[in-house]
């Protein structure tokens, strides 16, 4: 792979970031200086340096966002800002991609890898990961909503939901309820609750399998998953 490819995969810069670095003369190939962007080097095998520290290659990228309201999970969009715009080039260089949607006025925990196999994994209604949300609701939601949502909802097309777990954090005439499903159809938690005549007003996804929202993330920020979270993903 051509070198300045492979020092971006390593989290260093940005291919523009990497190119200066490159002029510098900071990098050496088998301890040889080398400025030129384009020669190949194999990552398992050549000896990588960035000022006299081996370059440790990375294929994939892993990382937690917590997304704000008013953007599109999607790698492009015409009219919307997408979670890809929010990051840094260093980490757009990875090409990675949002593993599910939420809808656009959704907010919280969102995952954006490259590692299609994960992602994968992650999104086959075969693995059954749980999601849990945390919703405000227009209108009382009551120990029969519990019953309902464990039984499984018939949505607006006839669908009949897997059972969701249902916790009632407060009930009024407005109310706020933590809700963990294993599925993720269009628009779901809020074609449940219009199931049983009620509205989701705000809408945030708290996990995901077993990671929760780093609650540090503010709207719109993100951090890479450590070694650990990845692996108990996998
Ligand atoms: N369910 C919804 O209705 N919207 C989301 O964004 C996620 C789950």
């Amino acid at each position: 792979m051509r070198l300045d490819k492979m020092l971006a995969n390593s989290g260093i810069g940005s291919r523009k970031e990497v190119k200066k670095l490159l002029k510098s003369g900071g990098v050496t190939v088998n301890g040889k200086m080398v400025k030129d962007a384009k020669i190949h080097v194999d990552p398992e095998t050549d000896d990588v340096q960035l000022f006299d520290e081996p370059v440790e290659y990375r294929e994939f990228i892993y990382l937690m966002m917590n997304k704000p309201d008013g953007v599109v999970s999607a790698t492009e969009d015409k009219r919307d800002e997408t979670v890809i715009d929010l990051l840094d080039d260093k980490h757009k260089h990875f090409e990675p991609h949002p593993v599910g949607r939420l809808d656009k006025d959704t907010e919280g925990f969102l995952l954006l890898t490259n590692d299609g196999q994960l992602s994968h994994q992650l999104l086959s209604p075969k693995h059954h990961v749980p999601k849990t949300y945390f919703a405000h609701i227009k209108g009382q939601v009551t120990e029969e909503d519990i019953k309902a949502f464990a039984n499984g909802v018939t949505l607006d097309d006839g669908y009949v939901t897997k059972p969701g777990e249902l916790v009632i954090l407060s009930s009024g005439e407005e109310s706020d309820i933590e809700l963990t499903i294993t599925e993720g159809k269009f628009h779901q938690v809020k074609r449940m609750f219009l199931a049983v005549g009620k509205e989701v007003l705000y809408l945030k996804r708290l996990s995901m399998g077993p990671l929760k929202l780093d609650e540090s993330l503010e709207l719109g920020e993100y951090r890479e998953l450590t070694e650990e979270e990845v692996s108990i993903l996998k």
